[in-house]
């Protein structure tokens, strides 16, 4: 399809302006740029055509089946998006004086007060503008206690091979050693691993549960406390709150500070790259390093008791839509969501089970991990080739080759929202899949077959990635 640029004609516009009533005032020479912007010029008609195009290249919630493991790709409700498009919430100015914006305040606090309820902490910011983020002002958080204390001997972060990849780049980039250690084959956390790894060294754990194969860790108390015992804190990457929301409490299992990801488990609509938020919560002790707004922080004047990660609230909107989600399930609603989400993932595990293969054969929570390694000695396609099939039945890939553990691993999770007759449409699709695998390999090497485009050389994308249109000469 043709860029926005080619489209455009020269003269052509959507409105015209009136005549200038006021006197021309010319900035100085020097503030001046030096050429002309250059900008599509087009009329309405087109660039709204050109944007509905652009509308059906992309697969979205409101396309058709994401499963899109670790993602949470639930439906959106739109009440959401009308609750942060009201001019109250989407037009008030970050410097606004508290007096005028006391409403937005109590939608803050009011949030606040709700997920510090279903994570079991007793305080919650808002500040990080995703699940990294949030897990670096965790880490951090983690770090300012232990330096408080002139505990400066704790320089290592313990993370289970089933974590998320972010889990050791955050203990990275907070300036820790990060110690790996291998899961037991049930998939769980090794304690005799854990005990091995613990020391006086020991700043903390970070653990992502459910974990990345998508099982609830049994010896989840036996962790922290084993942790506590060394001194060192623990940290939830609660990303996937979905699986337990409402059900049970990280802080409850020992844990001293989670981030959540708004834009996943409280359904603002994400995949586009923001904007997000990763609602950091911790425990009592935890409070006095939390990040404060930084008008708070100006007012009160102790900015530098506190790490700073981000200006203002953070991204406001996106704590809208997570309350408004929170207000419209209510205190039965939010348990139930995540009741439900447990039950699709298993109920469409057990459908697919005889084909591809579960890499873990047990209860999942919100997701689960097929290994694709046995179908791939048998026909020579790998978890890429069927990722690729999926597209031309008008699924979404499951996420792909994560978690590490599983070598051919696609990793499905079908979130609370899919009806049981999209389910069982999905579970036929990959029976079908599989066949087709058998019957005519070649085909299914060669797809998808019907999308602009097919097969990206991913490596390259990776590394020399082409975000921009860099206009000639
Ligand atoms: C998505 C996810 C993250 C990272 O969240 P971002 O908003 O993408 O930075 C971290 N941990 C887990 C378990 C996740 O699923």
């Amino acid at each position: 399809m043709k860029l926005i640029f080619d489209k455009s004609v020269k003269g052509r516009r959507l409105t015209i302006l009136p005549e200038c009533d006021v006197e021309r005032e010319l900035l100085p020479e020097g503030e001046r740029r030096a050429k002309k912007p250059l900008l599509p010029e087009m009329s309405e008609t087109d660039i709204s055509r050109h944007y509905t195009e652009l509308c059906k290249q992309v697969h979205g919630v409101n396309d058709g089946f994401y499963p899109l493991g670790s993602c949470t790709m639930k439906y959106n409700p739109r009440i959401n998006e009308e609750m942060a498009a009201l001019p109250g919430f989407a037009g008030i100015h970050p410097l606004a004086p508290a007096d005028a914006v006391k409403g937005c305040m109590e939608v803050l606090d009011t949030a606040a007060s709700y997920l510090c309820e279903i994570s079991g902490m007793d305080e919650m910011t808002f500040q990080p503008a995703a699940g990294a983020h949030g897990e670096f002002t965790g880490v951090m958080l983690i770090k300012q206690y232990h330096v408080s204390r002139g505990d400066t001997k704790r320089t290592k972060i313990i993370v289970p091979d089933s974590a998320h990849g972010t889990n050791p780049a955050t203990a990275a980039m907070c300036g820790y050693e990060v110690v790996n250690i291998d899961s037991a084959p049930d998939g769980c956390v090794d304690l005799d691993a854990l005990k091995a790894a613990l020391g006086d060294d020991t700043a903390g754990l970070m653990l992502t549960n459910p974990n990345t194969v998508g099982i609830f860790d049994e010896n989840i108390l036996e962790i922290t406390r084993l942790v506590h015992e060394a001194g060192g804190l623990c940290y939830y990457d609660g990303a996937n709150l979905n699986a337990v929301m409402g059900v049970v409490r990280p802080g409850d299992m020992g844990f001293d500070c989670i981030h959540m990801n708004l834009h996943k488990t409280f359904s603002t609509p994400h995949g586009g790259g923001g904007p997000g938020a990763g609602a950091v919560g911790c425990k009592e002790f935890l409070k006095e390093f939390m990040p404060a707004s930084a008008l708070l922080s100006l007012m009160k004047g102790d900015a530098a008791e506190h790490i700073q990660v981000r200006s203002f609230m953070g991204n406001f909107l996106v704590v809208v839509r997570a309350l408004t989600y929170l207000l419209m399930l209510g205190r039965e609603g939010v348990p139930e969501a995540s009741i439900n989400a447990v039950l699709n993932a298993n109920y469409l595990m057990q459908k697919i089970k005889g084909t591809f293969t579960p890499a873990f054969d047990r209860i999942c929570m919100h997701e689960f991990v097929l290994d694709v390694a046995d179908f791939k000695k048998a026909t020579g396609l790998s978890a890429l080739d069927v990722a690729k099939s999926l597209i031309d039945y008008g699924m979404h890939p499951p996420t792909m080759y994560f978690p590490l553990i599983v070598h051919e691993a696609l990793m499905v999770e079908p979130t609370e929202t899919e009806s049981r007759e999209t389910l069982d449409w999905a579970a036929d699709v990959f029976r079908k899949l599989y066949q087709l695998g058998f019957d005519d390999p070649e085909y299914m090497h060669a797809s998808p077959h019907g999308t602009p485009i097919g097969r990206p050389d991913e490596v390259r994308a990776a590394r020399n990635p082409v975000l921009r249109w860099v206009p000639e000469g």
